[in-house]
């Protein structure tokens, strides 16, 4: 636990995180062109998990929504913990600057009566799906959208 690892993840104590948060998780300067990854939790590490079925529909809704919103969104991918996701973004960004833009993303799955490409030819388990769980923890997230900028616990 005391070595430095490669993944920035790795090098955060889980203990200590207070979800639900939005964190950069790693930025990288590819010289002259910047990709900021954020750390997006749903979720209480170690305490709570989403089902697989409503990580599986967020993943496609934030996917789709997000670039309704920002041309800078290049991919938003679950973690196999299924606690929450990761936003890989182009250019340098914060939290601040991301929050509203996964409000607005959140928004739309709100408001979407189905899950998008959730069939046999657009993705891997087309049947593995739910909108329901999906809406469920979007709201759960949005509810404490005041907390999304305070990763650890007060002390
Ligand atoms: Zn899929």
């Amino acid at each position: 636990m005391n070595d430095r690892m490669n993944v920035e993840s790795f090098n955060l104590d889980h203990r200590v995180v207070a979800a639900p948060y939005i964190r950069v998780a790693d930025r990288k300067d590819l010289g002259g062109a910047v990709l900021t990854k954020f750390d997006l939790r749903f979720t209480q590490p170690n305490v709570d998990a989403l089902e697989s079925e409503t990580v599986h529909s967020l993943e496609h809704m934030m996917a789709e929504f997000s670039r309704n919103h920002s041309e800078d969104v290049l991919d938003i991918s679950p973690m196999g913990c299924r606690t929450g996701f990761y936003m890989l973004m182009r250019g340098d960004h914060t939290p601040e600057e991301v929050a509203p833009l996964v409000e607005a993303t959140l928004n739309d799955l709100l408001n979407a009566s189905e899950v998008p490409a959730a069939n046999e030819i657009q993705c891997g388990w087309g049947a593995h799906h739910s909108l329901e769980g999906a809406k469920e923890a979007a709201k759960t997230f949005l509810a404490k959208k005041n907390e999304w900028l305070q990763v650890e616990a007060a002390a």
